[in-house]
């Protein structure tokens, strides 16, 4: 694949397809230096829309995509179930950072998996499981506990069933209703990882620090910077998700997930090229924010400093936890992050607040 080395000076648009969050708070920081942002979001009033002017049209439709694409300077996006398909298109006659390939494999269990695994990384035992037959050889193969996930669209659990002792494989296979799935062992861990990489157009890439993720009910709960792991098991997290993203030839930003095994193993779930809720800390406890990195990348500034200035704990606010803003701005050191959803559905991620902690103080830190 051809490296594209061109500069995207600020002042410049950025096209950003997906209008959450991630998209809200990479415009906020696009703007900051000096950039416009348009937003490419099938709903109305989607977060991003708010702070930047939005085309609302479907992922799908081409002209609307091409018609956008002739509007802004670059093309990225912050949500990786768009239509490869789609992006693949659009890279015919724009700028696509990161490029098509990585959303592609990003999308697909199965895909991401067989990458990791190309490039020498570990990941848990897996199997691709495209019907009955394929998922009772994966349980002869690999046994149980185990979990079988749709290979596309899946996220916050959703699309997942665990099959323990007990499991019938007819029912759990029903569930994924006909999709094509990935079957993979349970793995018994001992936390779990994520570690954000920026990577430029000249190739040269930095790493956040590698933190600790808490999930309640599959969503991310709490993010805690930093990790409680070893120097080496740090270090082997970031040489991942660098040797990831050179592989790749990525452009932009890949969260790397991992999770650490009780025999302090580090193994890959999952990978996104995009900011990850895992990375929102970085707003007020570093030089450099996710979402600053993501622009610099992308536009191929040069890299920002990742250093942590604080250690820091990040809570999502889910559903009806929003309703605890007012307390959040009374508290000291905590920093709120709303993302101007209405309505305060279970299972939104309405916004987050990150305590700051003195550097080496948040009681996790072992550095
Ligand atoms: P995922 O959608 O793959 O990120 O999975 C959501 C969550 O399910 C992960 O953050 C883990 O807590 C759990 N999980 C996923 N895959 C496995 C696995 N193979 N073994 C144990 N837990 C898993």
């Amino acid at each position: 694949m051809s490296v594209d080395r061109s500069v995207i000076a600020p002042g410049a648009t950025i096209g950003i397809i997906g209008g959450g969050q991630l998209g809200r708070m990479t415009a906020m920081a696009a703007a900051r230096l000096g950039y416009r942002s348009h937003i490419f979001c099938p709903e109305e009033d989607c977060p991003a829309s708010q702070v930047a002017p939005t085309t609302t049209a479907a992922y799908e439709d081409q002209a609307a995509l091409t018609k956008f694409a002739g509007q802004v300077d670059v093309v990225t996006f912050e949500f990786e179930n768009i239509p490869a398909e789609s992006v693949r298109i659009l890279s015919q006659t724009a700028m696509v950072r990161p490029n098509w390939h990585v959303l592609e494999t990003a999308q697909d269990r199965v895909l991401e998996k067989s990458f990791f695994n190309s490039i020498d990384v570990a990941t848990a035992n897996w199997r691709p499981v495209r019907d009955l037959p394929d998922l009772v050889r994966a349980v002869g193969d690999l046994g149980r506990p185990s979990i079988l996930k749709t290979a596309r669209f899946g996220y916050d659990g959703k699309g997942q069933v665990r099959i323990d002792t007990a499991t019938a494989l007819e029912e759990a296979w029903a569930e994924m209703r006909g999709a094509p799935a990935i079957f993979e062992s349970f793995v018994d861990f001992e936390r779990e990882v994520s570690v954000i990489v920026a990577r430029g157009p000249d190739g040269k890439a930095l790493c956040f620090d590698v933190v600790e993720n808490r999930h309640r009910h599959h969503i991310l709960h709490q993010t805690i910077a930093p990790a409680t792991i070893s120097a080496a098991q740090a270090s082997q997290a970031e040489a991942i998700a660098v040797q990831a993203a050179e592989k790749l030839d990525l452009i932009g930003l890949l969260a790397v997930e991992l999770f650490v095994t009780r025999d302090g193993r580090l193994l890959v779930n999952e990978m996104a090229p995009r900011p990850h809720n895992s990375g929102h800390w970085t707003i007020d406890a570093c030089s450099t924010s996710q979402f600053e990195q993501f622009v610099r990348a992308v536009c191929g500034l040069p890299l920002g400093n990742t250093t942590r200035h604080s250690d820091a704990v990040m809570t999502n606010l889910i559903g009806d936890d929003v309703n605890q803003w007012s307390d959040a701005l009374r508290q000291p050191q905590t920093c709120l992050h709303l993302y101007g959803k209405t309505e305060a559905r279970p299972g939104r991620k309405m916004g987050h607040v990150t305590r700051l902690f003195p550097f080496g103080r948040n009681g996790q830190s072992k550095n």
